[in-house]
């Protein structure tokens, strides 16, 4: 018998494998998660949090958090741009501001909050939700059965070892993952392309970035390619090399052998001066590459986040990715462990995240070279798809979605024009309940929903019935019914449906099936319904 027996193991307790404690702790299932590291994230990484990461923070209660401690340690909407040096000034703009033309698909904004200022947010709300985090502990190997997976962990103080058994293990331990290699799953893409840095360094910036609008500058010049940014009152800021010397031309490894003072001299060139005082802090060494692991699941093992995909920071994607990979897979391992799935469902997490993983990482590596890498050829390179598309647009097909159309196999789309397709995001609309504004999106995140037009009676009540059929909880929602209203009377349109249709919404928010009408309001079938995405046929 193992030490520790739990419904899920998770390998990496950084932003993926804490968001995937924090998610299935959401949807009531314990789990068990181990990090190397004696603490969450000390350096500050990634940043760039997307609207669609902003919603699942607000479907976990943790929005408002993230947006006070954004605004304590970025300027707000910030813009992203490129400066041959800081002193110089602005060569290119990328985004002017970080929301413009974004704010009405979404009840939440895109923000900056680094990775050292989150993770502990996702951290306490995890343990609040039951998962068990051991900080300085590692796994060290483990088997998988028919029936589960056998892990040995260690706690590197004390060197004591035990065992873990879990019906589930989720890798989520970063770009070198072992358990990745232990599965002996290749990685497949643009391979590593820099040994790169990033340097954390104290100077009076001030002066230079106070009235700016600058989250992420790129710098371009003959001596270094990379980016800064930087955090308010402007004291500090980290400058991220992926090249040095004539970009055209580059040394590509910035990490052997360097020292503080070329790392002195490295920031300097990218200000453009020498006079200012500036104090080296720290000095992270990573590699900048773009690939998808060939395989994301194998038996009870599951890869999330950066063990999955890795990609260059550029466009600010990588956290964000892995989160949706967590948010994806919790509700599913939730309802199969609860014996409300049939083990199908689990098989739908590559087919649904691996195109938007691949998708992804090329439209990394795409804003990498041609922001930052004029060395790179840029055949083949995939045409730089909007931002919105990536973070909100991307489209799943699987056996969990009721497909309208099977020829259909696009991967992305402007999320305003899916309109309640199945297989998309469900859209945001405002509506009010009691009086109250909430976002549509509100009524989704536990449970399947189901959300009919202000003339859809029938399908509300086919519904409960269906539930109680099928033994699963269904969340019934009618616009006009207990309180809840649709001021604009756009939510038959934004869905897609007319007032007597409805749509089935997954519990990770994505449209599962759809009736434009009432035609066919029938409990059958909506329990055929829920049989087929819940994968119990067959
Ligand atoms: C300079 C920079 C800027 C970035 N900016 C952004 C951005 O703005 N937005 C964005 O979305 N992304 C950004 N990223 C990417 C982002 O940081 C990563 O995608 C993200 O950290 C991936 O998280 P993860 O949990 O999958 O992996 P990691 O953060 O790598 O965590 C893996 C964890 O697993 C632990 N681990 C590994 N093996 C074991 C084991 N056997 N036992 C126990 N623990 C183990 C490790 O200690 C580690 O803590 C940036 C990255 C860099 C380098």
């Amino acid at each position: 018998m193992a030490d520790i027996e739990v419904p899920v193991f998770i390998v990496g307790g950084s932003l993926v494998g804490l968001s995937a404690a924090l998610l299935l702790g959401h949807h009531g299932i314990g789990s068990l998660v181990v990090e190397h590291h004696r603490g969450t994230a000390i350096h500050p990484r990634a940043a760039q949090t997307s609207q669609r990461t902003m919603e699942i923070c607000r479907q976990v209660g943790l929005e408002q958090i993230v947006r006070q401690k954004s605004e304590e340690q970025f300027v707000q909407d910030g813009g992203v741009l490129a400066v041959e040096t800081l002193v110089g000034g602005p060569i290119a703009h990328y985004i002017a501001d970080l929301n413009e033309g974004v704010r009405d698909v979404s009840p939440t904004v895109r923000v900056f909050l680094s990775q050292d200022a989150l993770e502990p947010q996702l951290r306490k709300r995890a343990e609040e939700l039951g998962a068990e985090l051991r900080f300085a502990t590692e796994m060290v190997s483990f088997e998988q059965d028919a029936h589960g997976v056998t892990a040995v962990i260690r706690d590197r103080d004390s060197g004591k070892t035990q065992t873990v058994r879990a019906q589930y293990m989720v890798a989520a331990d970063g770009a070198h993952s072992r358990v990745r290699e232990r599965l002996r799953i290749r990685m497949k893409g643009h391979g590593t392309f820099s040994k790169s840095i990033t340097i954390y360094f104290r100077a009076h910036l001030a002066p230079l970035i106070e009235g700016h609008k600058w989250a992420v500058v790129y710098v371009l010049n003959r001596q270094l390619s990379g980016f800064f940014r930087f955090e308010k009152p402007f004291e500090k800021a980290f400058l991220g090399v992926f090249t040095v010397g004539n970009p055209e031309n580059p040394v590509m490894d910035v990490s052997t052998g360097l020292t503080d003072q070329r790392s002195l001299e490295l920031v300097r060139m990218a200000i453009g001066t020498d006079r200012l005082p500036i104090t080296i802090e720290n000095i992270m060494h990573w590699e900048a590459s773009a690939d998808m692991a060939e395989q994301l699941h194998d038996g009870r093992v599951f890869l999330a986040g950066d063990a999955a995909h890795t990609m260059p920071p550029n466009g600010g994607f990588g956290g964000n990715v892995g989160v949706q990979d967590a948010h994806n897979l919790a509700w599913k391992l939730a309802l199969v462990l609860q014996g409300r799935a049939g083990p199908g469902l689990l098989s739908t997490y590559e087919p649904e995240r691996r195109p938007p993983g691949a998708f992804t990482v090329e439209q990394a590596y795409s804003r990498y070279v041609l922001r930052t890498a004029p060395h790179l050829s840029r055949d083949g390179l995939q045409p730089v798809a909007p931002d919105l598309n990536i973070e909100m647009g991307y489209i799943y097909h699987s056996d969990a979605i009721v497909s309208e159309d099977p020829n259909d196999s696009r991967v992305h789309e402007n999320p305003r024009e899916s309109k309640g397709r199945p297989g998309t995001r469900a859209p945001h609309v405002w509506l009010q309940r009691h009086g109250e504004q909430i976002s549509t999106l509100d009524l989704f995140g536990r449970n399947f929903t189901l959300l009919a037009g202000p003339e859809g009676d029938a399908w509300t009540e086919a519904a409960y019935d269906a539930s109680r059929r099928v033994g699963i909880d269904l969340d019934v929602h009618k616009i006009g019914e207990n309180g809840l209203t649709d001021p604009s009377g756009g939510f038959p349109a934004a869905y897609g449906i007319t007032a007597t249709g409805t749509v089935l919404v997954r519990p990770d928010g994505f449209v599962a099936w759809r009736a434009n009408t009432a035609n066919g309001a029938l409990p059958e079938r909506i329990t055929r319904v829920l049989a087929t995405v819940l994968c119990r046929l067959g």
